[in-house]
C-alpha cells in the first residue's frame, strides 16, 4: 500500500468540501488534497443521464429510497449535489449557529455577490407559475420570485435543472473545484475513502480506494465534508460511534394535477416562493413538478407515468422535519416521519391543494407524491458529534464540514448556509490560530 503524506485532506467536493478547498487555497495555504468518489461528467441534463450520478438502487436503477420508503435524492460526484441542484440560494440557520459563535452574518452578502444570486428574472417564470401565484394571492398567499443563482442569459428554460444544466446557466460548487484546482489543490476523481485512521484519539489519515489500487494517505488534518449520508457513515465505520443517529431531510411531497392549458415545463424549477408558513408552520411552498416522465414515476408509482406532464401543474411541499433518522455503516438510511412530519407534511398538502384548485387544476386529478428528501443532514450535528470549532469530540485534527454538522433542519434549502459555514471554518483558528502563526507547515 502506497503511504502519501499532506497538511489537509478534505473528504468530498461538494457545498461544503469544494468551498473549503478554495477558501483555504485563496489564503496561501498548500498541499491540500480533496478525495472524491465520483467522477466529473458533462453528461448531464437529460433523467437518463443524471441516473448515472444520482444514488440509485443497483437493481430498480432509480433513486434510493430510506427503510421506511422516503425517496432519497442525492448525486455522488464532483460538485456533489450541488450539480443537481435548483440554485436556491437561500440564508438560514443563523440564529441557530450563533449559538455556537459561528456568526455567518457577515458572509450572506459575499456569497451573493460570488454567486451573482437574485431574485429570479420574472422573463423566466412560466406562465404556469403566474397563474399559481395569481390564485394565490386571492387566498391570502403570497409568492414572489426564488432567489437563485442562475444566469438569465445563459438559461433556455429547459427545465432539466435536477438533471445538471447542460448550458452551465446556474451556479454549482464545480466552480469552486475549479478556482481551487488553479490555486494548487490536488483533486482526486474516483477516490473512494474507506476509513479515517485514528490512533490514540488523533487522525492519522485515511485509507482510500482508487482505481489504481489501496492508498493510505496521511495528514495533519482531515476534513470530512461527504454530505449528510456520507459523513456519518464513513464516521462510524471509523469508530465515531455517536454519529449517524440523527437525520433531517428537508422532507417533502410533490402535488399535481390537470390543468386545461398550463405546464411548468418552460421555467427553471422552483421559480417562486411561498415562505409565509415556514415559521410558524414549518413549511415552504413553490412551484413544481416532474419533468422527466421517469422522475414522476419515482416519485408517484405507475400513476406517474400516465401524468400529462404538458397540462400539469404542481407545487412542492417542503418542511423542516424532525430529527428522527439514522444512518448506519453500511450506508443504509432510516427515516422515520414522527406525527409532527407528518401534520407538517398534511398542512402544506392541504394549502397547496387548494392553491392549486384556484389556479384551475381540476381536483379529482390531484395527486400526491411519496414522501422525499434532497437535503441531508443534521448526522454529526454540532454540540453532540463535532464542537464549536466543527472538530470531533475526543478526536484531534478530525472536522467535519457540510450539512451534516447543521443542528437541526433549516426547512429551507441549506446551500448558502454550508457555503458560508465552510467560508467561515476557513478563517477560524483552527486554520489560523490566536498567536497568527499558521499551524500548518505549507510549502
Ligand atoms: C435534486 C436536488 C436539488 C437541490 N436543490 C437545492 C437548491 O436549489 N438549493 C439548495 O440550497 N440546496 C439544494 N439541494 C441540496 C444541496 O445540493 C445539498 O444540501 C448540498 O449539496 C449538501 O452539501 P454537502 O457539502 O453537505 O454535501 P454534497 O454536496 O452532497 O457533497 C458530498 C460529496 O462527498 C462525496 N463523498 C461521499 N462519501 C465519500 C467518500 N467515502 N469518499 C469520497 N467522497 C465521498 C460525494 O460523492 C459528494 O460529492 C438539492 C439537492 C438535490 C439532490
Amino acid at each position: 500500500m502506497k503511504t502519501i503524506t499532506q497538511d489537509i485532506l478534505i473528504i468530498g467536493s461538494g457545498a461544503g468540501g469544494a468551498t473549503l478547498a478554495h477558501e483555504l487555497s485563496r489564503q496561501g495555504l498548500r498541499r491540500i488534497t480533496v478525495l472524491e468518489q465520483g467522477i466529473r461528467t458533462q453528461e448531464v441534463g437529460t433523467f437518463a443521464r443524471a441516473l448515472r450520478f444520482y444514488d440509485c438502487n443497483p437493481v430498480t436503477m432509480l433513486p434510493k429510497h430510506t427503510e421506511e420508503g422516503v425517496i432519497l435524492w442525492r448525486t455522488l460526484m464532483a460538485g456533489g449535489s450541488t450539480v443537481a441542484a435548483l440554485a436556491n440560494i437561500v440564508p438560514s440557520m443563523e440564529q441557530e449557529l450563533r449559538a455556537f459563535g459561528i456568526d455567518l452574518a457577515p458572509l450572506w452578502q459575499e456569497i451573493i455577490d460570488e454567486m451573482e444570486a437574485v431574485p429570479l428574472d420574472e422573463s423566466l417564470i412560466s406562465d404556469g407559475s403566474r397563474a399559481i401565484a395569481q390564485a394565490a394571492r386571492g387566498l391570502g398567499i403570497e409568492f414572489r420570485p426564488m432567489p437563485k443563482a442562475i444566469n438569465a442569459k445563459k438559461c433556455v428554460q429547459c427545465a432539466v435543472c435536477p438533471t445538471g444544466c447542460p448550458f452551465n446557466a446556474k451556479w454549482s460548487a464545480l466552480q469552486a473545484v475549479d478556482q481551487a484546482a488553479a490555486n494548487g489543490v490536488e483533486f482526486r476523481l474516483g477516490a473512494q475513502v474507506k476509513q479515517i485512521l485514528i490512533e490514540n484519539g488523533t487522525a492519522r489519515g485515511v485509507q482510500v480506494q482508487t482505481t489504481d489500487g489501496l492508498y493510505l494517505l496521511e495528514a495533519e488534518r482531515v476534513v470530512v465534508a461527504a454530505g449528510g449520508i456520507g459523513t456519518a457513515q464513513l464516521l462510524r465505520r471509523s469508530g465515531v460511534e455517536n454519529a449517524g443517529h440523527s437525520l433531517f431531510m428537508d422532507l417533502f411531497v410533490s402535488v399535481v394535477g390537470v390543468h386545461r392549458s398550463l405546464n411548468l415545463l418552460n421555467e427553471p424549477s422552483m421559480a417562486m416562493v411561498c415562505d409565509q408558513f415556514h415559521r410558524e408552520h414549518g413549511f415552504i411552498l413553490s412551484p413544481y413538478m416532474p419533468v422527466h416522465r421517469l422522475s414522476a414515476f419515482a416519485e408517484f408509482g405507475l400513476p406517474g407515468l400516465a401524468l400529462p406532464r404538458k397540462h400539469l401543474l404542481g407545487l412542492m411541499v417542503k418542511t423542516r422535519d424532525d430529527m428522527a433518522g439514522e444512518v448506519f455503516p453500511d450506508g443504509r438510511v432510516s427515516k422515520r416521519l414522527t406525527k409532527a412530519d407528518q401534520q407538517r407534511l398534511a398542512q402544506g398538502t392541504a394549502v397547496a391543494r387548494e392553491v392549486l384548485a384556484a389556479a384551475g387544476v381540476s381536483k379529482p386529478s390531484i395527486l400526491v407524491s411519496k414522501p422525499q428528501g434532497a437535503h441531508p443532514g443534521g448526522t454529526a450535528a454540532l454540540g453532540q458529534v463535532v464542537d464549536e470549532h466543527l472538530q470531533v469530540k475526543g478526536v484531534n485534527g478530525l472536522y467535519v464540514c457540510d450539512a451534516s454538522v447543521l443542528p437541526h433542519a433549516p426547512g429551507l434549502p441549506p446551500i448558502m448556509t454550508i457555503v458560508a459555514l465552510a467560508k467561515w471554518f476557513a478563517r477560524s483558528a483552527v486554520f489560523h490560530p490566536p498567536t497568527g502563526r499558521r499551524v500548518l507547515t505549507g510549502n
